[in-house]
């Protein structure tokens, strides 16, 4: 992926300096995600996509991903290659190429 110590390096940075780690329970962040998501999708609302707005708050969905993995001393790269090898089993290219169904329905 690239640039990603160099990401969370600023993030704990940009935290730390803030003294906000005290409000980032896993709960919390995981809160956040779920509130930025919200907002994410509040982008596409009304059918034209605001790509700017869209830009900024895939940014804080994706920066609150970064700071509960860290919280949770889980490594993204890792969990989601872990996740993508299960989700392969689940989904086999020979039964759900070019199908949508969920993996018990193929
Ligand atoms: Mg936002």
């Amino acid at each position: 992926m690239g640039n990603e110590k160099a990401v969370i390096t600023a993030l704990r940075e940009f935290v730390g300096e803030r003294e906000w780690g005290q409000f980032h329970t896993p709960e919390n962040l995981a809160k956040s995600i779920s509130i930025e998501a919200a907002e994410l999708l509040e982008c596409f609302q009304w059918g034209d996509a605001d790509v700017v707005a869209a830009k900024d708050e895939l940014a804080d969905v994706l920066t609150y991903c970064l700071l509960l993995a860290d919280r949770l001393n889980l490594e993204p790269d890792t969990i989601v290659m872990e996740k993508l090898a299960k989700t392969r089993e689940k989904y086999p290219v020979a039964k759900a190429r070019g199908r949508s169904e969920k993996y018990d329905r193929l």
